[in-house]
């Protein structure tokens, strides 16, 4: 199949190059001839971003793991199931209303406000991050706008989640992915419903006072037990589960894998935070669809940055009880300016030393870090970072020779690249690559262990990357035939 589907490629690219077409594909060094292609888009002064699109879109690239579900999501496909639940957008706030109500602003079906172009327009803009920068308007700083379109979408974007993973199976088939990690929702249980509220405002107050690891892990102990021996908590891990299990149907093949990851929020109350934690973790157990734990939302959030090693100690202590339970955490998505300078002194190294991350979202603000070269060595020793080009330009205004990548890379950190959020982006994966290779110009080869990379710091099983491993040698082996093909006929 994909040889067909590049073979038909490579014949357009023919007829658009004019050549005539070679009967027999070419033997020899297709690896060699491939990177000779790819440096070919450095030739002149400024990259060949076409030529390089055209390249990493066929290339194979492995997996994606750094990946919100919500996020990935396109705003055409949120508004076509407002349409299907027969919801309306209400034409002052582009919020979603589930009944029609003209009481103040006019609710519109999605029909309607489509064939308005300016307030469709007005919509792409808020609901992701459409037209930010290519036009004048009034607008939010852009990581307001950016968390705030997961407020807009939120009340659609869980409703047909499995038609949602298919399309997301199908975007990563057709550019060549094999497999996504995708972080898909808390279990979704609320410490309310097992304390009330003085023990909440108790715990609450007491997690925050506690000023050392051993502090820490005496209070969740004591929360624990009650979760332990709740039938209703259990009962609702496993509704999760199962709920996983059914959305996931038909979803794997021979060829794609799909996995999850549940998370905490850290922008809530600590005792929230521990509950989303233990419900993560006990999921996570109970199904090896879930190959992990993480924590998101925006980490400058006064709350977050407040809790920042409260959160780190609660991973802390639920290594000790589930360590071969994976995670990874969104750290570091800070830079100068966005907060205090004190807030950049610590967060990867605490996610890596005392919450055990094995692998680091984001890690932009490294070089503020208190230790930064002792933190590089321990990186390079046990984790591995997610770098996200597209997120980081627009949350935190970080890019090109401000990123941190050229220091992760020299210091041989591993890599592996992902989206983040390509629907609210408005890109996918291949885009990034054409990111990452037009700024930092990494060798064919250095590329090519970022995608191995992202199958062998996967939270898959030893088996599973063994198999999406072997896939990959065939699938490059496919491209770079059909690589040195091309770059004959751009002779
Ligand atoms: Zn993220």
């Amino acid at each position: 199949m994909h040889y067909l589907k590049h073979l038909s490629l490579f014949l357009l690219l023919s007829l658009f190059v004019g050549c005539t077409i070679a009967p027999n594909l070419p033997q020899g060094d297709n690896e060699g001839a491939t990177s000779a292609l790819y440096e070919r888009s450095f030739d002149a002064n400024v990259p060949n971003i076409a030529l390089l699109n055209l390249f990493f879109t066929q290339m194979p690239k492995g997996g994606d793991l750094h990946h919100h579900y919500s996020g990935s999501i396109y705003v055409e496909t949120y508004l076509e199931w407002v349409k299907n639940k027969h919801w309306y957008i209400d034409s002052c706030t582009f919020k979603i209303v589930p009944i029609k109500n003209n009481d103040g602003c006019k609710a519109l079906s999605v029909d309607e406000l489509i064939a308005n172009d300016t307030l469709y327009r007005k919509l792409l803009t808020l609901w992701s991050d459409k037209d930010f920068s290519n036009h004048s308007h009034e607008q939010l700083p852009p990581d307001s706008n950016f968390f705030n379109t997961f407020g807009y979408f939120s009340p659609i974007s869980d409703q047909y989640m499995d038609v949602g993973l298919n399309i997301i199976k199908e975007r990563a088939i057709n550019e060549n992915v094999s497999y996504i990690e995708s972080m898909l929702s808390r279990v979704g249980l609320s410490s309310s419903e097992f304390f009330n509220s003085d023990e909440i405002k108790m715990f609450n107050n007491e997690l925050r006072n506690a000023s050392t690891q051993e502090e820490v892990n005496a209070l969740l102990e004591r929360i624990s037990i009650v979760y332990e021996h709740s039938p209703a908590f259990n009962a609702k891990v496993q509704n999760f589960v199962k709920e996983l299990e059914r959305r996931h149907q038909g979803i794997d093949t021979e060829t794609f894998t799909m996995r999850y990851q549940t998370y905490a929020i850290r922008v809530v109350e600590p005792l929230q935070v521990y509950t989303d934690l233990l419900a993560g973790y006990k999921a996570v157990q109970s199904t090896p669809l879930l190959v992990g734990v993480n924590i998101v939302a925006p980490e400058n959030n006064t709350i977050a940055i407040n809790d920042y090693t409260l959160h780190m100690r609660m991973f802390n202590y639920l290594m000790t009880k589930y360590p071969n339970i994976h995670r990874t955490l969104h750290a570091g998505e800070l830079t100068l300016g966005m907060v205090e300078p004190k807030e950049l002194l610590f967060h990867i190294s605490q996610a890596r030393n005392i919450a055990g991350a094995e692998r680091i979202g984001h890690g932009v603000d490294v070089m503020y870090e208190k230790e930064p070269l002792l933190l590089l060595e321990a990186l390079k020793k046990y984790a591995a970072i997610e770098i996200n080009l597209t997120s980081n330009e627009f949350i935190l205004g970080v890019k090109e020779s401000e990123h941190p990548y050229s220091i992760y890379a020299t210091y041989g950190v591993p890599i592996v690249i992902s989206t983040d959020d390509s629907g609210v982006s408005r890109a996918n994966l291949s885009h990034e690559y054409v990111l990452l290779a037009s700024r930092y110009h990494p060798s064919y080869k250095t590329i090519k262990t970022y995608v191995y990379n992202s199958i062998d710091y996967s939270f898959l099983a030893p088996a599973e990357k063994t198999k999406i491993r072997a896939q990959l040698d065939k699938k490059f082996e496919v491209f770079e035939k059909e690589m040195s093909l091309l770059a004959k006929r751009l002779n």
